[in-house]
Order: structure tokens, then sequence, then C-alpha cells
């Protein structure tokens, strides 16, 4: 028998979001293996194995995932949002890199709608123009790597989108990320918090980065810091398409 293993992404919340591709992969496979809320999001049907696992334990998920599709089985990997975006589609290939005996394996990525995505929608049109996606997170990278990042990205003006800002155990990082940018004069930039966009939590606010509070941020936010161009007409946000 022939296995398959999919790398899904369940888009930022709501059903509207889950492409069709996506569903049609998960109404023909036999596992679904994620981070639990993730899989939570996935109605459960007879025939159908669940396996929920814990944050962190990506690269585990994933060498389970291509042993699972090794033997046969329709295997599903869900994240949300894109799984090519700081999520599941490159643990798989790190996993698959260390485990030359499955590189033959039927493997696909579905891409999904990324959180950066919905938010900038919500607003108007923050990353019309050049943008860049940093991850705050300091699990698998030195900070120095990200302060170096935000102060590059700053001084090429880049509107910049913030993944994974601030959580219980990194309290810290995003407050510093906003000292950094304000040192890189960045104070006067327009800047959106987009939380649980396209949930029945969802909320969006917006302040001059100046004005900006680490606690406007949590681990359902995605930060997007407009370019210097960035401009508000009413409720809209925009980035104008050229540059100075
Ligand atoms: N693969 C996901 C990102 C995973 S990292 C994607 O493509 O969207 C997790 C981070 O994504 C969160 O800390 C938050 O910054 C952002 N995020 C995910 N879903 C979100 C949502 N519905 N609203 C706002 N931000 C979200």
């Amino acid at each position: 028998m022939t296995g398959t293993l999919t790398i899904a992404g369940l888009g930022p919340g709501s059903e509207a979001l889950v492409t069709p591709e996506v569903s049609a992969a998960l109404a023909s496979a036999t596992d679904i293996l994620g981070y639990a809320p993730y899989v939570a999001r996935v109605v459960p049907r007879a025939g159908l194995a669940l396996h929920p696992s814990d944050n962190r334990e990506e690269l585990q998920r994933a060498t389970d995932a291509l042993r699972l599709a090794s033997e046969g089985r329709h295997v599903v990997v869900v994240s949300s949002g894109d799984p090519g975006v700081f999520a599941m589609a490159s643990a798989v290939f790190e996993a698959l890199e260390a485990a030359p005996q499955w590189r033959d394996l039927s493997i696909r990525v579905l891409p999904g709608v990324t959180a950066m995505f919905a938010a900038a929608a919500r607003i108007g049109a923050p990353l019309g123009h050049d943008f860049c996606a940093i991850n705050l997170s300091d699990n698998l990278k030195p900070w120095a790597v990200i302060e170096r990042r935000l102060r590059l990205a700053a001084e090429a003006d880049f509107a910049i989108a913030i993944y994974n800002p601030r959580s219980a155990s990194r309290p810290d990082g995003f407050a510093r990320a906003i000292e950094i940018l304000r040192e890189a004069d960045c104070g006067e930039r327009l800047v959106i918090f987009a939380r649980a966009v396209s949930t029945p939590d969802e909320k969006i606010e917006t302040a001059f980065l100046r004005d900006a509070r680490p606690e406007m941020a949590d681990m359902r936010t995605l930060v997007i810091v407009g370019n210097s161009a960035t401009r508000r007409i009413g409720r809209w946000i925009y980035a104008p398409r050229h540059a100075r």
C-alpha cells in the first residue's frame, strides 16, 4: 500500500478561509498530526486517527508523520495559517533530510492563508509595498539574530510583519523589539496589532510606534509595522505602491 504525507495550512481560524484543497485532503486522511489546538480544529470521524502533540515537538511529530506514511497511511500534518510560514513544512523537510529511507514518499505541501495576509486584509493594504516577516521567538535562533534583522529591516524601510511577538515564556522580547525600532527612527510609523484574526475573539488596534505598548500583543497577535510611507485614510491603513 502506498502512503502519502500532506502538510496542510488551516488558515488563520475561520472555516471560510480553509481552502477546498485542504478540506479535500482532510476528508481523505487516515491520520492527522499537529499541535493540539490545530488538530482540535479538524472534525473527528470514524476511520480518522487524531494525533495531537505539544508545542516544541515539531521534529518528533514530523518523523512520526513520515513513518506513518511509509507504513501506507494517508497522513496530514496540520499547521495554522500557511504550513511554510514558521510552521511544520520546514520541520518535515528537516526530518526527511535526516532519513534518506523516506526520500521517495509521496509528499505534498498545501498552502493556507497566513496570519499576515489575513491581518493585512482587515485593515487595508499595509503589505502593499516591499515587506518582510520576522518570527520573534528565540527558541530556534539567537536573540542577537532577531535584533540584527529588525535593525536592518527598519533601515531598508520594509513594512515588517512580526509573528510570535510575545508569550508567557518570552515576556520581554517584544518590548525590546519596540525599543530597537524606536532607536532606528521608526517612532512615527504606524503599527497594527491584529489579534485572533477571523475568529470570534478578533481585535484590531492601531498606534504610532512611539505610543505602542508591549501589552498590546500576545501569542495570538500578528503585528505589522508600517514602512515610512504607510498612511491612514479614515479607518484604513495602506502602503502606497511607490517608494521615494
Ligand atoms: N503558520 C502560521 C504561523 C505560525 S506562528 C501562519 O502562517 O499564520 C504563530 C503566530 O502566528 C502567532 O503567534 C501569531 O503571531 C500569528 N497568528 C496565527 N494565527 C493568527 C490569527 N488568527 N490572528 C493573528 N495572528 C495569528
